[in-house]
Protein backbone atom coordinates (compact mmCIF):
# COMPACT_ATOMS: atom_id res chain seq x y z
CA UNK A 1 0.00 0.00 0.00
CA UNK A 2 1.01 3.82 -0.81
CA UNK A 3 2.97 5.13 2.51
CA UNK A 4 0.07 7.66 3.86
CA UNK A 5 0.66 11.37 4.74
CA UNK A 6 0.83 11.44 7.91
CA UNK A 7 -0.60 14.61 10.88
CA UNK A 8 0.81 14.52 13.73
CA UNK A 9 -1.22 16.44 16.40
CA UNK A 10 -4.62 16.49 16.34
CA UNK A 11 -6.10 20.10 17.26
CA UNK A 12 -6.95 23.36 15.31
CA UNK A 13 -3.78 22.90 12.93
CA UNK A 14 -4.32 19.13 12.20
CA UNK A 15 -7.82 18.98 11.88
CA UNK A 16 -7.77 21.44 9.52
CA UNK A 17 -4.96 19.79 7.48
CA UNK A 18 -6.79 17.07 6.62
CA UNK A 19 -9.65 19.19 5.98
CA UNK A 20 -7.45 21.43 3.34
CA UNK A 21 -5.71 18.75 1.43
CA UNK A 22 -9.14 17.42 0.57
CA UNK A 23 -10.20 20.77 -0.98
CA UNK A 24 -7.00 20.88 -2.39
CA UNK A 25 -7.47 17.89 -4.24
CA UNK A 26 -5.28 15.75 -2.68
CA UNK A 27 -6.46 12.20 -2.82
CA UNK A 28 -3.67 9.95 -1.03
CA UNK A 29 -4.11 8.35 2.27
CA UNK A 30 -4.27 10.62 4.94
CA UNK A 31 -3.45 9.27 8.80
CA UNK A 32 -4.03 12.07 11.34
CA UNK A 33 -2.73 10.71 14.59
CA UNK A 34 -3.07 12.40 17.94
CA UNK A 35 -2.40 12.42 21.83
CA UNK A 36 -5.95 13.19 23.02
CA UNK A 37 -8.16 10.37 22.88
CA UNK A 38 -11.10 12.66 22.06
CA UNK A 39 -11.76 13.77 18.25
CA UNK A 40 -10.40 17.28 17.20
CA UNK A 41 -12.37 19.94 19.57
CA UNK A 42 -12.44 23.96 19.90
CA UNK A 43 -10.17 25.21 23.06
CA UNK A 44 -11.40 28.30 22.88
CA UNK A 45 -13.89 27.49 25.47
CA UNK A 46 -12.11 25.86 27.53
CA UNK A 47 -11.03 29.14 29.59
CA UNK A 48 -14.65 30.49 29.00
CA UNK A 49 -17.94 28.56 28.60
CA UNK A 50 -16.61 25.13 29.47
CA UNK A 51 -15.70 26.66 33.14
CA UNK A 52 -18.84 27.82 33.85
CA UNK A 53 -21.44 24.96 33.64
CA UNK A 54 -20.77 21.87 34.41
CA UNK A 55 -23.21 20.10 32.26
CA UNK A 56 -21.12 22.27 28.88
CA UNK A 57 -19.71 19.59 26.35
CA UNK A 58 -16.39 19.84 24.66
CA UNK A 59 -17.33 21.26 20.89
CA UNK A 60 -16.29 19.44 17.82
CA UNK A 61 -14.54 20.40 15.19
CA UNK A 62 -16.13 18.46 12.90
CA UNK A 63 -18.41 15.20 13.26
CA UNK A 64 -17.14 12.00 13.29
CA UNK A 65 -18.16 11.32 9.73
CA UNK A 66 -16.39 13.95 8.01
CA UNK A 67 -13.18 12.06 8.81
CA UNK A 68 -14.91 8.85 7.40
CA UNK A 69 -16.54 10.42 4.45
CA UNK A 70 -13.36 12.37 3.27
CA UNK A 71 -11.15 8.90 3.98
CA UNK A 72 -9.04 10.91 6.69
CA UNK A 73 -8.04 7.55 9.01
CA UNK A 74 -8.03 9.09 12.49
CA UNK A 75 -5.12 7.26 15.47
CA UNK A 76 -6.65 9.03 18.54
CA UNK A 77 -5.03 8.28 22.06
CA UNK A 78 -1.93 7.57 19.73
CA UNK A 79 1.03 9.51 20.24
CA UNK A 80 4.27 9.94 17.73
CA UNK A 81 7.17 8.99 20.28
CA UNK A 82 9.83 9.12 17.17
CA UNK A 83 10.22 10.09 13.45
CA UNK A 84 12.88 8.81 11.84
CA UNK A 85 13.85 10.53 8.91
CA UNK A 86 16.44 8.15 7.31
CA UNK A 87 13.32 4.71 6.71
CA UNK A 88 11.26 7.91 6.56
CA UNK A 89 8.78 6.14 9.45
CA UNK A 90 7.00 7.32 13.00
CA UNK A 91 7.01 5.27 15.63
CA UNK A 92 3.76 5.10 17.87
CA UNK A 93 3.02 4.91 21.38
CA UNK A 94 0.99 1.50 21.12
CA UNK A 95 4.35 -0.08 19.70
CA UNK A 96 2.93 0.78 15.43
CA UNK A 97 5.84 1.73 13.04
CA UNK A 98 4.12 3.37 10.25
CA UNK A 99 5.71 5.21 6.91
CA UNK A 100 4.79 8.22 5.25
CA UNK A 101 5.11 9.71 2.36
CA UNK A 102 4.73 13.34 3.88
CA UNK A 103 5.02 13.95 7.18
CA UNK A 104 3.16 17.36 8.73
CA UNK A 105 4.07 18.19 12.41
CA UNK A 106 0.94 20.25 14.28
CA UNK A 107 1.99 19.09 18.04
CA UNK A 108 0.52 22.88 19.21
CA UNK A 109 2.34 23.76 22.17
CA UNK A 110 2.73 22.68 26.13
CA UNK A 111 2.15 24.68 29.20
CA UNK A 112 5.10 26.02 30.80
CA UNK A 113 5.29 25.11 34.82
CA UNK A 114 6.65 26.83 37.58
CA UNK A 115 9.71 25.78 39.82
CA UNK A 116 8.43 26.86 43.26
CA UNK A 117 5.62 24.57 42.19
CA UNK A 118 6.69 21.50 41.30
CA UNK A 119 6.00 19.65 44.38
CA UNK A 120 3.07 17.51 42.90
CA UNK A 121 0.49 19.74 44.78
CA UNK A 122 -3.00 18.51 43.61
CA UNK A 123 -4.79 21.70 43.25
CA UNK A 124 -1.94 23.37 41.11
CA UNK A 125 -3.14 23.09 37.72
CA UNK A 126 -2.84 24.63 34.03
CA UNK A 127 -4.78 24.66 30.94
CA UNK A 128 -4.35 23.30 27.70
CA UNK A 129 -6.22 20.63 26.89
CA UNK A 130 -9.80 18.75 27.25
CA UNK A 131 -8.22 16.85 30.41
CA UNK A 132 -6.55 19.69 31.68
CA UNK A 133 -10.23 21.56 31.94
CA UNK A 134 -12.57 18.98 33.24
CA UNK A 135 -9.75 18.80 35.74
CA UNK A 136 -9.84 22.62 36.32
CA UNK A 137 -13.94 22.46 36.20
CA UNK A 138 -13.94 20.16 39.25
CA UNK A 139 -11.17 21.41 41.18
CA UNK A 140 -13.05 25.04 40.94
CA UNK A 141 -16.44 23.71 41.78
CA UNK A 142 -15.03 23.09 45.70
CA UNK A 143 -12.85 26.23 45.91
CA UNK A 144 -13.33 29.85 47.17
CA UNK A 145 -9.63 31.33 47.06
CA UNK A 146 -7.87 30.80 43.70
CA UNK A 147 -5.26 32.11 42.66
CA UNK A 148 -3.92 32.79 39.00
CA UNK A 149 -0.46 32.89 38.60
CA UNK A 150 0.06 35.35 35.04
CA UNK A 151 -1.75 38.00 34.07
CA UNK A 152 -1.94 36.86 30.25
CA UNK A 153 -4.97 35.50 28.20
CA UNK A 154 -5.78 32.45 29.34
CA UNK A 155 -4.98 33.61 33.07
CA UNK A 156 -7.29 36.68 32.98
CA UNK A 157 -9.99 34.53 30.99
CA UNK A 158 -10.06 32.38 33.69
CA UNK A 159 -10.32 35.22 36.13
CA UNK A 160 -12.52 36.71 34.99
CA UNK A 161 -14.41 33.11 34.54
CA UNK A 162 -14.46 32.42 38.26
CA UNK A 163 -14.71 36.24 39.26
CA UNK A 164 -18.06 35.73 37.76
CA UNK A 165 -18.69 32.69 39.45
CA UNK A 166 -18.39 34.29 42.82
CA UNK A 167 -14.87 33.00 43.75
CA UNK A 168 -12.13 35.34 45.53
CA UNK A 169 -9.52 35.65 42.86
CA UNK A 170 -6.38 36.80 42.91
CA UNK A 171 -3.88 37.36 39.67
CA UNK A 172 -0.30 37.45 40.64
CA UNK A 173 1.70 38.74 37.73
CA UNK A 174 5.20 39.38 37.21
CA UNK A 175 5.45 41.78 34.68
CA UNK A 176 4.28 45.34 35.05
CA UNK A 177 0.92 45.07 33.30
CA UNK A 178 -1.41 42.60 31.86
CA UNK A 179 -1.01 40.55 28.62
CA UNK A 180 1.38 42.94 28.26
CA UNK A 181 3.25 41.02 25.23
CA UNK A 182 0.25 41.39 23.53
CA UNK A 183 -1.70 44.82 23.94
CA UNK A 184 -0.81 48.45 24.47
CA UNK A 185 -0.76 50.25 27.58
CA UNK A 186 -3.90 51.72 27.17
CA UNK A 187 -5.70 48.15 26.94
CA UNK A 188 -4.25 46.47 29.30
CA UNK A 189 -5.08 49.42 31.87
CA UNK A 190 -8.21 49.39 30.71
CA UNK A 191 -8.08 45.61 31.89
CA UNK A 192 -6.76 46.21 34.84
CA UNK A 193 -9.11 48.59 35.48
CA UNK A 194 -12.52 46.24 34.62
CA UNK A 195 -11.11 43.20 36.75
CA UNK A 196 -10.80 45.14 39.77
CA UNK A 197 -14.29 46.17 39.41
CA UNK A 198 -15.22 42.63 38.66
CA UNK A 199 -13.44 42.06 42.19
CA UNK A 200 -10.44 40.18 40.77
CA UNK A 201 -7.37 41.20 42.81
CA UNK A 202 -4.39 42.00 40.99
CA UNK A 203 -1.24 41.75 41.70
CA UNK A 204 1.59 42.86 39.28
CA UNK A 205 5.32 43.37 39.36
CA UNK A 206 5.27 40.53 41.71
CA UNK A 207 7.09 37.11 41.89
CA UNK A 208 6.30 33.68 43.62
CA UNK A 209 8.89 33.52 46.64
CA UNK A 210 7.03 29.81 48.09
CA UNK A 211 4.39 28.17 48.71
CA UNK A 212 2.75 26.74 52.28
CA UNK A 213 1.00 23.27 51.64
CA UNK A 214 -0.11 20.38 53.89
CA UNK A 215 -1.02 17.02 52.90
CA UNK A 216 0.40 17.32 49.24
CA UNK A 217 -2.19 20.46 49.02
CA UNK A 218 -1.08 24.63 48.36
CA UNK A 219 -2.53 26.01 51.26
CA UNK A 220 -1.42 30.04 50.50
CA UNK A 221 1.62 31.63 47.85
CA UNK A 222 4.12 33.58 49.22
CA UNK A 223 4.76 36.64 47.04
CA UNK A 224 7.68 39.49 47.85
CA UNK A 225 6.15 42.30 50.18
CA UNK A 226 3.07 41.13 50.29
CA UNK A 227 1.27 38.92 52.68
CA UNK A 228 0.58 35.14 52.10
CA UNK A 229 -2.30 34.41 49.54
CA UNK A 230 -4.88 31.78 50.59
CA UNK A 231 -5.12 29.60 48.06
CA UNK A 232 -7.94 26.54 47.68
CA UNK A 233 -6.68 26.39 44.14
CA UNK A 234 -3.71 27.39 42.43
CA UNK A 235 -3.73 27.98 38.40
CA UNK A 236 -0.47 28.23 36.46
CA UNK A 237 -1.06 30.64 33.34
CA UNK A 238 2.59 31.49 32.40
CA UNK A 239 2.19 31.01 28.90
CA UNK A 240 3.51 27.65 26.08
CA UNK A 241 6.49 26.51 24.72
CA UNK A 242 6.18 25.05 21.41
CA UNK A 243 6.24 20.98 21.69
CA UNK A 244 9.06 20.60 19.51
CA UNK A 245 10.31 17.20 21.38
CA UNK A 246 10.30 14.61 18.60
CA UNK A 247 11.22 17.20 15.68
CA UNK A 248 14.57 18.12 17.56
CA UNK A 249 15.20 14.14 18.42
CA UNK A 250 14.70 14.01 14.59
CA UNK A 251 17.57 16.23 13.96
CA UNK A 252 15.23 19.36 12.64
CA UNK A 253 16.50 23.16 13.30
CA UNK A 254 14.36 24.14 16.61
CA UNK A 255 14.33 27.62 17.56
CA UNK A 256 11.20 29.22 19.95
CA UNK A 257 9.33 26.33 17.69
CA UNK A 258 10.38 24.14 14.65
CA UNK A 259 12.26 26.08 12.15
CA UNK A 260 10.32 26.36 9.01
CA UNK A 261 10.15 28.25 5.15
CA UNK A 262 8.17 30.47 3.92
CA UNK A 263 6.09 27.49 2.20
CA UNK A 264 6.11 25.91 6.05
CA UNK A 265 8.41 22.90 5.25
CA UNK A 266 11.56 22.17 7.44
CA UNK A 267 14.99 21.83 6.29
CA UNK A 268 13.66 18.29 5.48
CA UNK A 269 11.24 18.34 2.41
CA UNK A 270 9.03 15.79 3.39
CA UNK A 271 8.49 16.97 6.93
CA UNK A 272 6.41 20.56 7.42
CA UNK A 273 5.24 21.77 10.67
CA UNK A 274 2.68 24.36 11.21
CA UNK A 275 0.42 25.76 14.18
CA UNK A 276 1.34 26.96 17.72
CA UNK A 277 5.07 25.00 16.70
CA UNK A 278 5.94 26.25 14.00
CA UNK A 279 8.79 29.03 14.11
CA UNK A 280 8.75 30.88 10.48
CA UNK A 281 9.34 34.54 9.08
CA UNK A 282 5.79 36.30 8.60
CA UNK A 283 6.02 37.88 4.78
CA UNK A 284 3.31 40.71 5.93
CA UNK A 285 6.22 42.10 8.68
CA UNK A 286 9.30 40.38 7.56
CA UNK A 287 10.66 38.84 11.05
CA UNK A 288 10.30 35.24 12.65
CA UNK A 289 7.75 34.69 14.62
CA UNK A 290 5.77 31.92 16.23
CA UNK A 291 2.26 32.61 16.57
CA UNK A 292 -0.65 31.11 19.18
CA UNK A 293 -3.73 31.58 17.52
CA UNK A 294 -6.47 30.01 16.12
CA UNK A 295 -6.20 31.82 12.92
CA UNK A 296 -2.74 30.98 12.55
CA UNK A 297 -3.00 27.14 12.99
CA UNK A 298 -6.18 27.16 10.64
CA UNK A 299 -4.25 29.17 7.56
CA UNK A 300 -0.94 27.29 8.30
CA UNK A 301 -3.26 24.16 7.51
CA UNK A 302 -4.21 25.88 4.10
CA UNK A 303 -1.04 27.22 3.40
CA UNK A 304 0.67 23.85 4.29
CA UNK A 305 -2.07 21.75 2.23
CA UNK A 306 -1.20 24.05 -0.71
CA UNK A 307 2.78 23.58 -0.61
CA UNK A 308 1.97 19.71 -0.78
CA UNK A 309 -0.57 19.52 -3.61
CA UNK A 310 2.02 21.80 -5.40
CA UNK A 311 1.39 25.89 -5.15
CA UNK A 312 3.71 27.77 -3.79
CA UNK A 313 3.45 31.27 -2.42
CA UNK A 314 5.25 32.51 1.02
CA UNK A 315 2.60 32.29 3.95
CA UNK A 316 2.00 36.32 4.63
CA UNK A 317 -1.74 35.91 6.02
CA UNK A 318 -2.77 39.05 8.08
CA UNK A 319 -2.60 37.62 11.88
CA UNK A 320 -5.49 37.98 14.01
CA UNK A 321 -6.64 36.98 17.56
CA UNK A 322 -9.65 37.05 20.31
CA UNK A 323 -10.43 37.24 23.71
CA UNK A 324 -12.86 36.91 25.78
CA UNK A 325 -12.02 38.46 29.40
CA UNK A 326 -16.51 39.07 31.54
CA UNK A 327 -18.04 41.19 29.07
CA UNK A 328 -15.14 42.71 26.88
CA UNK A 329 -14.39 41.10 23.47
CA UNK A 330 -10.52 42.06 22.68
CA UNK A 331 -9.78 41.45 18.95
CA UNK A 332 -6.35 42.10 17.60
CA UNK A 333 -5.26 42.40 14.07
CA UNK A 334 -1.65 42.75 12.80
CA UNK A 335 1.40 42.85 14.44
CA UNK A 336 2.34 45.92 16.59
CA UNK A 337 5.46 45.09 17.45
CA UNK A 338 7.92 47.89 16.70
CA UNK A 339 5.11 50.35 15.96
CA UNK A 340 6.16 54.01 16.95
CA UNK A 341 2.80 56.00 17.09
CA UNK A 342 -0.87 54.79 18.46
CA UNK A 343 -4.23 56.64 17.94
CA UNK A 344 -6.58 55.71 20.32
CA UNK A 345 -10.57 56.17 19.23
CA UNK A 346 -13.63 55.21 20.67
CA UNK A 347 -14.61 55.82 24.66
CA UNK A 348 -13.13 53.48 27.48
CA UNK A 349 -15.92 54.78 29.52
CA UNK A 350 -18.35 53.12 27.41
CA UNK A 351 -15.55 49.89 27.03
CA UNK A 352 -15.68 50.62 23.42
CA UNK A 353 -12.64 51.70 21.79
CA UNK A 354 -9.47 51.08 19.53
CA UNK A 355 -5.88 51.50 19.52
CA UNK A 356 -4.65 51.82 16.25
CA UNK A 357 -0.53 51.13 15.36
CA UNK A 358 1.79 52.40 13.34
CA UNK A 359 5.22 52.07 12.10
CA UNK A 360 6.80 54.81 10.21
CA UNK A 361 2.92 56.03 9.06
CA UNK A 362 2.14 52.31 7.96
CA UNK A 363 -1.01 51.17 9.73
CA UNK A 364 0.33 47.25 10.95
CA UNK A 365 -1.68 46.79 13.91
CA UNK A 366 -5.08 47.11 15.29
CA UNK A 367 -6.01 46.30 18.69
CA UNK A 368 -10.32 46.44 19.67
CA UNK A 369 -12.06 46.44 22.19
CA UNK A 370 -15.63 45.36 22.03
CA UNK A 371 -15.64 47.01 18.46
CA UNK A 372 -16.03 43.94 16.26
CA UNK A 373 -16.92 45.76 12.98
CA UNK A 374 -13.79 47.96 13.03
CA UNK A 375 -11.95 44.83 14.21
CA UNK A 376 -13.13 43.09 10.91
CA UNK A 377 -12.79 46.75 8.33
CA UNK A 378 -9.16 46.46 9.57
CA UNK A 379 -8.56 42.84 8.82
CA UNK A 380 -9.11 43.77 5.33
CA UNK A 381 -7.40 47.54 5.48
CA UNK A 382 -4.15 45.33 6.93
CA UNK A 383 -4.58 42.52 4.11
CA UNK A 384 -4.72 45.48 1.66
CA UNK A 385 -1.76 46.75 2.98
CA UNK A 386 -3.60 50.55 3.26
CA UNK A 387 -3.33 53.21 6.00
CA UNK A 388 -6.57 55.25 6.51
CA UNK A 389 -6.25 59.10 6.86
CA UNK A 390 -6.48 59.85 10.88
CA UNK A 391 -10.15 61.15 9.96
CA UNK A 392 -11.22 57.72 9.01
CA UNK A 393 -9.67 56.10 11.90
CA UNK A 394 -11.04 58.12 14.29
CA UNK A 395 -14.29 57.84 12.57
CA UNK A 396 -14.96 54.46 13.68
CA UNK A 397 -16.31 51.31 11.74
CA UNK A 398 -18.08 53.53 9.31
CA UNK A 399 -14.56 55.94 8.47
CA UNK A 400 -13.08 52.68 7.93
CA UNK A 401 -15.29 51.20 5.75
CA UNK A 402 -15.22 54.41 3.35
CA UNK A 403 -11.06 53.98 3.52
CA UNK A 404 -11.67 50.33 2.10
CA UNK A 405 -14.38 51.59 -0.05
CA UNK A 406 -11.82 54.04 -1.35
CA UNK A 407 -9.40 51.59 -2.71
CA UNK A 408 -11.96 49.19 -3.55
CA UNK A 409 -13.23 51.61 -6.20
CA UNK A 410 -9.60 52.58 -7.14
CA UNK A 411 -9.45 48.44 -7.82
CA UNK A 412 -5.96 48.44 -5.22
C1 LIG B 1 -7.77 27.40 27.08
C2 LIG B 1 -7.35 28.01 25.78
C3 LIG B 1 -8.04 29.10 25.28
C4 LIG B 1 -7.65 29.67 24.06
N1 LIG B 1 -8.36 30.74 23.59
C5 LIG B 1 -8.04 31.25 22.37
C6 LIG B 1 -8.80 32.32 21.82
O1 LIG B 1 -9.74 32.83 22.45
N2 LIG B 1 -8.47 32.76 20.57
C7 LIG B 1 -7.43 32.21 19.85
O2 LIG B 1 -7.18 32.62 18.71
N3 LIG B 1 -6.68 31.21 20.38
C8 LIG B 1 -6.96 30.73 21.60
N4 LIG B 1 -6.20 29.71 22.13
C9 LIG B 1 -5.00 29.26 21.39
C10 LIG B 1 -5.37 28.21 20.36
O3 LIG B 1 -6.23 27.26 20.90
C11 LIG B 1 -4.09 27.57 19.85
O4 LIG B 1 -3.32 28.56 19.23
C12 LIG B 1 -4.41 26.45 18.87
O5 LIG B 1 -5.04 25.39 19.56
C13 LIG B 1 -3.14 25.95 18.21
O6 LIG B 1 -3.46 24.84 17.42
P1 LIG B 1 -2.40 23.69 17.15
O7 LIG B 1 -3.11 22.66 16.37
O8 LIG B 1 -1.15 24.29 16.65
O9 LIG B 1 -2.06 23.10 18.61
P2 LIG B 1 -3.02 22.31 19.59
O10 LIG B 1 -4.42 22.76 19.42
O11 LIG B 1 -2.38 22.43 20.93
O12 LIG B 1 -2.93 20.81 19.11
C14 LIG B 1 -1.76 20.04 19.20
C15 LIG B 1 -2.17 18.59 19.35
O13 LIG B 1 -1.06 17.76 19.06
C16 LIG B 1 -1.02 16.70 19.98
N5 LIG B 1 0.34 16.17 20.01
C17 LIG B 1 1.46 16.77 20.46
N6 LIG B 1 2.54 15.97 20.29
C18 LIG B 1 2.07 14.84 19.73
C19 LIG B 1 2.69 13.62 19.33
N7 LIG B 1 4.02 13.43 19.46
N8 LIG B 1 1.92 12.62 18.80
C20 LIG B 1 0.58 12.82 18.65
N9 LIG B 1 -0.06 13.94 19.01
C21 LIG B 1 0.68 14.94 19.54
C22 LIG B 1 -1.46 17.37 21.27
O14 LIG B 1 -1.86 16.42 22.21
C23 LIG B 1 -2.61 18.23 20.76
O15 LIG B 1 -3.79 17.49 20.70
C24 LIG B 1 -6.55 29.13 23.34
C25 LIG B 1 -5.84 28.04 23.87
C26 LIG B 1 -6.23 27.48 25.07
C27 LIG B 1 -5.46 26.31 25.63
Amino acid sequence: MNKPLIVIGGGHAGAQMGASLRQEGYDGRIVLISAEDTLPYHKPPLSKAFQKDPATQPQVLRAEGFYSDNAIELALGQTVERIDTHDRTVSLSDGRKLGYSTAVLATGAKARSIEALDGGFTNCLSLRTLADANALRDAAADANDIVVIGGGFIGMELAFTFAGLSKNVTVLEAAPRLVGRAVAPVVSDHMHARAQTAGIRIVTDTAIEAVDGNAGRITAVRVKDQAPVPADLVIVGVGVDADNRIAREAGLACENGIAVDDHLRTANADILAIGDCANYRHGLIDRKVRLESVQNATDHAKHAARTITGTLRAYDDVPWFWSDMGDTKIQMVGVSFGADEHILTGNREDNAFSVFHLSAGKLVAVDSINQPAVHMISRRLIAAGHTPQPHEMTGGAEGLKQAYKAISDAGR
